[in-house]
């Protein structure tokens, strides 16, 4: 199955690349590298580099930057037309050099870092030569960061930090964190928190456990329980101005939910692809699975869903360009997210079934896509949250009914259209 969505011949040829490279080089890479995040494995090395360097030949190298940060200023439609290619691998977006969190967290600094910082850990980050993680979800409290109760206090010209978090995917193989921390307990709830960068080897910081998760089993358990115990780091490694941490997460995070979403897509459109190679394969009594009507119906919601869901992420996308302001986009943002677990576990789940029981063996990727689906529903806010931001935008914008009836009610327009037209006789007119 192909997609009809044009763009400039010049990026179209760089997609076709994308498409050809990926399929013959990086697929195979995702049978064989345990962790692609993992910058200190020689075997990771030998095999994801060149792939790397033939990525920056093609001028494709960290493509969702700015132009300012050696990005080739694309946008995020073209972006989404790349990541849905991506995102049918694990290790394509780190061969493209745009994996999270690492895009989020350059993102930051370019935003909040000092130069200093900037040298000394975006621009290795930026070149694929280190790694990084995000350190914001606590045990104590995910959904809710106003509950959160990592303390950073200042020390003259440091500050040090106290408490645990977790969920810091990537935190065993990054050279620094970004942690969200209280610096004013008895602030307005969204001004307590600030934001810091704190290098691995700080001492103080422990990874206490690396907590994996369901459906990931093949890759090393990679989110780490994190204890910070008085951790001194120098003022200047805040991002930002001291509460201003949940402006600094937004930052972060609306670029992160938009792209996720665009693999997202790949991910769906290769389980599509899945079913219906398998519908046109298999017999039963005497005909193909895809003569049976409800097979077929299975095959056209998961289309009509898909081409539903890629629709809102290009919209969205092309809002994002057009605007230039993720605060302007908050809605669609919340609404490609709360979309995106229900997409790919619909059209997965119909996948699997339509392959039996090969369908649920850990032979075909299913099952893991399945609880993918979960870990999006998540990571980056659950999609009750996203829900909500999507419903009180559309709530703001209501009026109240004038009267008893809704403005609609159908006795009430008809009384209006008669006063309207009363100087006609309607009951003569031909
Ligand atoms: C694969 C993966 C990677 C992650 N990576 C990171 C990372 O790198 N860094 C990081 O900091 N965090 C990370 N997280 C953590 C993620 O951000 C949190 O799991 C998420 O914010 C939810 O927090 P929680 O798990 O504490 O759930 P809780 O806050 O306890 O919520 C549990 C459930 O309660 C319901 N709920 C909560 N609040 C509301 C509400 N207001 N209205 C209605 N229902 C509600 C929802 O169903 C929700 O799923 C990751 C998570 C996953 C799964």
């Amino acid at each position: 199955m192909s997609w009809d969505f044009e763009t400039d011949p010049e990026f179209q040829a760089q997609l076709e690349w994308v498409e050809d490279f990926v399929r013959t080089e990086v697929e195979p890479l995702d049978r064989l590298i345990e962790h692609a995040w993992d910058v200190t494995d020689p075997k990771r090395n030998e095999l994801i580099r060149p792939l790397q360097q033939q990525v920056r030949e093609r001028n494709l190298w960290a493509c969702h930057l700015t132009p300012a940060l050696g990005g080739r200023g694309y946008g995020q439609l073209k972006l989404a037309l790349l990541n849905e290619i991506l995102g049918r691998t694990h290790s394509g977006p780190v061969v493209f050099g745009c994996q999270a969190p690492d895009s989020g967290n350059a993102e930051v600094l370019a935003h909040f870092g000092s130069a200093d910082l900037k040298k000394r850990y975006m621009e290795p980050l930026i070149d694929g030569d280190i790694m990084s993680a995000y350190s914001m979800t606590e045990p104590a409290g995910g959904s809710d960061p106003t509950g959160f109760i990592t303390r950073a206090v200042r020390d003259g010209d440091e500050y040090v930090i106290n408490g645990e978090k977790w969920f810091s995917s990537h935190a065993r193989f990054a050279t620094f964190l970004i942690v969200m921390a209280v610096t004013d307990p008895e602030a307005e709830p969204h001004k307590r928190a600030s934001m810091f960068l704190v290098p691995i080897d700080t001492p103080g910081v422990e990874i206490v456990r690396n907590v994996g998760v369901s459906g990931h089993e093949d890759h090393e358990a990679t989110h780490a329980y994190m204890r910070y115990t008085d951790v001194r780091i120098p003022a200047g490694n805040r991002l930002g101005d001291e509460s201003q941490g949940f402006e600094v997460a937004q930052t972060r995070l609306g670029g992160g939910r938009i792209h996720h979403a665009m693999r997202t897509v790949g991910l769906v459109k290769a389980s599509l692809d899945m079913m219906l190679e398998r519908a046109v394969s298999r017999h039963t009594r005497g005909q193909r699975l895809a003569d049976l009507q409800m097979v077929q119906a299975m095959i056209a919601e998961s289309w009509i869903q898909l081409q539903q869901f890629r629709l809102l992420v290009l919209q969205t996308a092309w809002k994002i360009d057009k605007y230039n302001d993720y605060k302007r986009v908050l809605v669609d943002i919340s609404a490609v997210k709360a979309a995106m677990p229900k997409v790919l576990l619909d059209v997965t789940s119909r996948a699997a079934q339509i392959h039996g029981s090969l369908g649920i063996s850990t032979e075909l990727p299913f099952g893991r896509w399945i609880m993918e689906s979960y870990h999006m529903g998540l990571a980056d806010g659950a999609t009750e949250l996203h829900l909500q931001t999507v419903a009180k935008q559309l709530l703001r914008t209501a009026t109240p009914a004038p009267g008893l009836f809704p403005t609609r009610h159908l006795p009430a327009l008809e009384a209006a259209a008669q006063a309207k037209y009363a100087h006609l006789d309607l009951a003569t007119l031909p």
